[in-house]
């Protein structure tokens, strides 16, 4: 058997074994082959890679990493999937197939066990309903991962790789790259799977910093002034921060004034180095 990156492929598979597509799983199987050898390129995909796939499908995309890096470990949440992986990943001793709920796995524990300590690379094409928890899972958690190659819906992407003052910058941007470098590694139009989802879909890479590049002396704090300051995007943000609940209005004031922002800005205007300095500032304040 080769690539099942082909429509007729599976199709096949998903008739011989009875299969029935579950939306509320987000269920749209990839079927170009094009795509997929850029998700390997974008994640680097070599030699010794160990490598998270969440929601492997029927194995398109795991039995092509399989052939590349040292181990893949597919965590798939529908149990009708589990015979067809057995036989499409057969001739493949270095894939596991997990059969859970990502959001519920103890990720770490999991590198530990089935992948000797990491580092790993997460690389899926993930069901949408979740794409920004396990994103953040990921990288919020203390998880040895280096890449970060997802094919999520295409505004997500937007999102995740947008610069300050355009519409689609908001804390879900501030987060991401406040660990990682962003890159759009391929665009994936509906047609591209079955059955067709209602939404285009973008492969993004997340590259996570070995070296900090933000200094937030308190990360806590600056992440509750990045929430803040989005919670209300059309207020100054001498009035969201107000409304943040760690600092009167007059204190708000003061701390903008001191870290040099113009409290007629709004949160949306605010690089990634303003927030953190700003957040350091309040957190100078607040002890
Ligand atoms: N990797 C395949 C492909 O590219 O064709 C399938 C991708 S499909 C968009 C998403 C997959 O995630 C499905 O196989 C679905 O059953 C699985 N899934 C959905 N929710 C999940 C969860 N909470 N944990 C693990 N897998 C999940």
């Amino acid at each position: 058997m080769d690539r099942l990156s082909s429509h007729k492929a599976t199709k096949d598979i998903v008739q011989k074994h009875g299969f029935r597509f579950s939306k509320s799983l987000g269920q749209n199987f990839l079927i170009d082959d094009n795509v997929i050898d850029r998700i390997l390129e974008g994640a680097r995909v070599s030699e010794g890679d160990k490598i998270i796939e969440v929601g492997p499908g029927i194995g398109t995309l795991t039995r092509e990493m399989a052939k590349k890096a040292e181990k893949v470990t597919a965590i798939e949440i529908d149990k009708n999937l589990i015979p067809i992986l057995e036989e499409t990943l057969s001739d493949f001793d270095n894939v596991e197939v997990v059969n859970e709920d990502i959001l519920k796995v103890d990720i770490e524990k999991l590198v530990e066990e089935k992948l000797s300590g990491g580092p790993v690379k997460l690389i899926a094409n993930l069901p949408y309903y979740i794409t920004t928890p396990i994103v953040m899972k990921f990288l919020e958690e203390d998880i040895p991962v280096t890449d970060i190659v997802v094919m999520v819906q295409k505004e997500v992407a937007d999102r995740m790789n947008a610069v300050p003052s355009t519409k689609d910058y908001g804390a879900l941007s501030v987060a991401v790259q406040y660990y990682c470098d962003t890159e759009i590694v391929a665009k994936a139009p509906r047609h591209m799977f079955i059955p067709q989802p209602n939404v285009d879909s973008t492969v993004i890479g997340l590259h996570i910093r070995e070296e900090k590049k933000y200094n937030a002396e308190n990360e806590d704090i600056f992440f509750k002034t990045v929430k803040a300051a989005f919670g209300q995007r059309r207020k100054t943000l001498l009035n969201s921060l107000s409304s943040m609940g760690m600092l009167d209005k007059a204190s708000v004031k003061e701390v903008l004034s001191d870290a040099g922002i113009d409290e007629k800005r709004r949160g949306e205007t605010l690089s990634i180095e303003e927030f953190a300095h700003l957040s350091n500032i309040i957190n100078e304040r607040l002890n």
